[in-house]
C-alpha cells in the first residue's frame, strides 16, 4: 500500500470549495444509460451543450431505439444531426460504432461493461474512432457506470493550464492524469462530475477563451496566470461586484 504523501496537495480541494462558494452546489446530473451517453459524447465535440441535448431528444423521439438509428441510412442519420458540428463526419463516425458495438457484444448496449475495470473500459471505447479521453472519461464517469474519472473537454483544459497544474502544450489526456493524482481519494465519481461541472461552467463564465475576467475571479489569489494579466491589464476594465451573479442558474454542461 502506497504511503500517504507527508505533505498533501491541497489546491483541487481549496479551488473546489471557491467555485463552491462563488458558483453553487451544481444541479445533480440525469444519469442515464453508458451507450445513451457514448451517443451524446460522439455528439458533442465543438457542439454548444444544449444543441447537443436537443439533438440527443431528437434521434430519442425520431427513431425510438438505437437499433433503428443503426440500421437507419447515413443520409437520414446526417439530416438528424443538421443541427451539430460536423454532421456528416459524426454521423459516418455514430453508424460505424453502434454497428461495431453490435458486432462485438451481440447486440447494442454497453451494460456489460459494468463487469470491467475502469481502464479496460476506457481502452475499449477508445477503439471507436472520434472516442478519446474525454468522451471515454464521460461514459464511465457521467453515465451509470460512475467510475472515477474526470472528463477534460476545452474548458476544463484550458482553466488547468491557466493555473499551471499542468504545461501549456498538455492534452487531455496528461491533464486528466495530473487532476486524478491531485484529486483526494476521497473523491467519489459523483464528487469528481461535480468538480468538472464547476470548472466548466468557470471556463465558460470567467475564465473565457478570449477575455479571461481575472479581476474578478475567485481563484485569482492561486493563479499565476490572473496574476500576470492583473499586473498588466488596468484593473478598471473589470470592475468586481458581479461576482456571485455568476451562478448554475444557467443550463449545465453535459
Ligand atoms: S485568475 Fe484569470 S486566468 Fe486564472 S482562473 Fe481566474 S479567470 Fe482564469
Amino acid at each position: 500500500m502506497q504511503a500517504a504523501p507527508l505533505f498533501p496537495d491541497v489546491r483541487l480541494e481549496e479551488l473546489h470549495q471557491r467555485l463552491l462558494v462563488h458558483y453553487g452546489r451544481p444541479p445533480e446530473r440525469e444519469v442515464w444509460d453508458p451507450l445513451t451517453q457514448f451517443i451524446y459524447s460522439l455528439l458533442s465535440s465543438r457542439t454548444k451543450t444544449e444543441t447537443t441535448h436537443q439533438v440527443l431528444r431528437h434521434l430519442q423521439s425520431r427513431f425510438q431505439r438505437w437499433e433503428t438509428l443503426r440500421d437507419a441510412p447515413i443520409a437520414e442519420i446526417e439530416d438528424a444531426l443538421q443541427a451539430i458540428t460536423f454532421a456528416e463526419r459524426k454521423a459516418i463516425q455514430l453508424k460505424t460504432a453502434l454497428q461495431q458495438i453490435t458486432e462485438r457484444y451481440g447486440s447494442l448496449s454497453l451494460d456489460f461493461l459494468r463487469r470491467y475495470q475502469t481502464e479496460k473500459i476506457r481502452a475499449w471505447l477508445e477503439h471507436f474512432e472520434g472516442v478519446g479521453p474525454k468522451t471515454s472519461a464521460a461514459v464511465v464517469n457521467f453515465s451509470t457506470l460512475r467510475r472515477r474519472a474526470i472528463c477534460v473537454d476545452s474548458h476544463h483544459l484550458r482553466v488547468t493550464q491557466r493555473l499551471g497544474f499542468v504545461a501549456k502544450s498538455a492534452d487531455a489526456r496528461e491533464t486528466e492524469a495530473r487532476l486524478m493524482e491531485m484529486a483526494p481519494p476521497t473523491w467519489s465519481a459523483p464528487m469528481l462530475d461535480e468538480h468538472h461541472m464547476l470548472i466548466k461552467l468557470h471556463g465558460q463564465r470567467l475564465c473565457t477563451f478570449a477575455d479571461p475576467k481575472c479581476a474578478v475571479c475567485p481563484l485569482q489569489e492561486q493563479c499565476p496566470t490572473g496574476s500576470s494579466n492583473l499586473s498588466t491589464r488596468n484593473r478598471t476594465k473589470h470592475p468586481a461586484g458581479k461576482a456571485t451573479s455568476e451562478t448554475f442558474a444557467k443550463p449545465l454542461a453535459k
